[in-house]
């Protein structure tokens, strides 16, 4: 043997050493179920399904069932490709994450960063040998949307959507707006009007497996909130891409006109209902979008308009609570303590607008953007209910809630709980609105044009008090000076009938049951 094939031998050995002493093991959370793992079929796959997570917040049984039978179908998959995938029911995951560590011999387990905050701390004090990769499912990495943010005294939405556009040219033509223009809000949220007939959304029957979760639920959460008696919602990426391609094709062109409108026992429009799906990986930001620049014959307004929400808000919704958490959690500008009132759980109302939108919520675990921010989200807000209380609700009713979206949307967008860190002014409004953009208060025992009064729609008055209530506050918001010039034309008087009505809801909430 020569010196060259000597000096080879104890290089092979030396890797192959290395190699013996380097196992690497992937854990996969079940928020990251996207099928291109990144990993060969050698490296051994971990899953949890933790039942402590579950009892951690009441969730719609919807959203345990969703996210539970969306694991176990992705996990039959990556065995189907060849991975040997470890899938555990446990407590809680770090016992399971330890062990699972200890019986592979793993030198490092790696984890796509978690999405949320309080998940990422917790996993990085265990003191195990986890290494976080990027996260896949945004667009801008957090490390970029701080190098954003830090070079700006104020964050704006439009600016972040607009230099988002320009990086992953998308509807931009040699640098310009396709169109000419940025936003076509002009075009679009238009009132209802007779006669709209909102295509049918797809359906998706439980299978066996989603069936046997569904029992698992039933059986061990029979007190969390909603029904699964509807369960509708796809479990496998086959299914979140049919749901994809049936928006592109069926309601994507009447999103931008349609998309503010709220009709009785219409839940879902022409909103596309992908949120469940991007939030669990199923689909990428990215292909969404390029599908949906795809489609013939979108007009702009809608094609824009639905961007938008993609690629302006989510991304954008993501970074600043990244950028603010975890003092962000625990914000509340106008200093609003009422507890949340029973009928959030119960749908049992007489306010007809906010019945139908929880009754919706409990056999959907769906309410689209309008619902959430101008029926559920402006009664929070304008009543004066505690913020971590309307957070914990709407993160425990809605199907695509995690903390990363639910803390800056709830928080920051609906309750005006950070004073303007989102949202350059309150959403507040009163049954002028809802009667405008909604056919809800036709079936209402009150009536939305009387501010007082018994038969005085409680959006109305509570709106009032909240902007005679919180006048310094809202002065401060540069964009609520015409809305506070209003003020100036109640009497004394008026303004205390307003402020006893106010008061008077919450002792006398038998009076709003349904
Ligand atoms: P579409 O109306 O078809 O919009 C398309 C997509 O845009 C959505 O699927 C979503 O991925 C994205 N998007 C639009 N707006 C936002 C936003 N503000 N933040 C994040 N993504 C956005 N979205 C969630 O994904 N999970 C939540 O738990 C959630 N909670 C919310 C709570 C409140 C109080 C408010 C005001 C908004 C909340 N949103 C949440 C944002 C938005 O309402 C939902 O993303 C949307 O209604 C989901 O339905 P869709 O898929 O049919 O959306
Ligand atoms: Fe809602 Fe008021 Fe209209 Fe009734 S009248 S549906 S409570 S906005």
């Amino acid at each position: 043997m020569n010196d060259r094939s000597c000096l080879l031998g104890v290089l092979v050995r030396i890797m192959l050493y290395r190699s013996s002493m380097n196992h690497t093991g992937l854990w996969i959370l079940g928020n990251q179920l996207d099928p291109d793992l990144g990993v060969s079929t050698s490296v051994p796959v971990l899953m949890i399904e933790s039942k402590q997570w579950v009892r951690q917040i009441p969730y719609h049984k919807q959203k345990i069932v969703l996210v539970w039978s969306a694991m176990r179908h992705f996990a039959q998959h990556l065995r189907d490709q060849g991975y040997r995938v470890t899938y555990i029911q446990s407590e809680d995951f770090q016992s399971t994450v330890a062990q699972f560590i200890q019986t592979e011999h793993l030198t490092t387990l790696q984890l796509m960063e978690p999405a949320d905050w309080p998940l990422k701390q917790g996993i990085q004090s265990w003191e195990l040998p986890i290494e976080f990769t990027p996260d896949r499912h945004f667009l801008w990495s957090i490390s970029e949307f701080f190098d954003w943010a830090n070079q700006r005294t104020r964050l704006v939405l439009e600016d972040f959507y607009r230099l988002t556009r320009q990086r992953f040219t998308i509807l931009i033509d040699q640098g310009q707006p396709v169109g000419g223009q940025w936003n076509f809000d002009p075009e679009n949220r238009r009132p209802p009007k007779k006669g709209l007939n909102p295509p049918l959304a797809p359906q998706f029957p439980p299978d066996d497996l989603t069936r046997q979760v569904i029992t698992e639920v039933e059986t061990y959460f029979p007190e969390h909130f909603g029904t699964t008696d509807t369960f509708n919602w796809g479990v496998t990426r086959a299914d979140a891409l049919r749901a994809l391609e049936d928006f592109c094709t069926y309601r994507l062109a009447g999103f931008g006109p349609y998309q503010d409108i709220m009709l009785t026992d219409e839940a879902t429009l022409w909103h596309s209902l992908i949120s469940p799906y991007l939030n669990l990986g199923l689909l990428r930001p990215l292909e969404v979008i390029e599908r949906a620049v795809a489609q013939p014959g979108v007009p702009l307004n809608s094609l824009e308009g639905f961007v938008r929400q993609i690629l302006g808000w989510r991304e954008y919704i993501r970074g600043v609570y990244w950028l603010k958490m975890p003092n962000y959690a625990q914000s509340n500008y106008f200093d609003h303590h009422q507890p949340l009132p029973d009928f959030f759980w119960t749908g049992q109302t007489s306010m007809h607008c906010l019945h139908d939108v929880i009754q919706q919520i409990q056999t959907t675990a769906y309410a689209h953007h309008i619902q959430r921010l101008m029926i559920l989200g402006n009664f929070m807000l304008i009543s004066g209910i505690d913020p971590q209380a309307g957070e914990v609700w709407f993160h425990a009713a809605t199907v695509d809630a995690y903390d990363w979206v639910m803390q800056t949307n709830a928080l920051g967008m609906a309750l005006f709980a950070d004073g303007g860190v989102l949202a350059t002014k309150p959403y507040a409004a009163s049954a002028n609105y809802i009667n405008k953009m909604s056919n809800y208060c036709a079936d209402c025992t009150f009536d939305p044009k009387i501010k007082f009064g018994p038969r005085a729609c409680p959006f109305n008055y509570f709106y009032w008090d909240f902007l005679l209530r919180n006048q310094t506050q809202l002065i401060r918001q540069g964009r609520m000076g015409l809305v506070l010039k209003h003020l100036e034309k109640f009497t004394p008087d008026e303004i205390q009938i307003i402020h006893d009505q106010a008061i008077q809801f919450w002792h006398f909430q038998e009076f709003y049951k349904r």
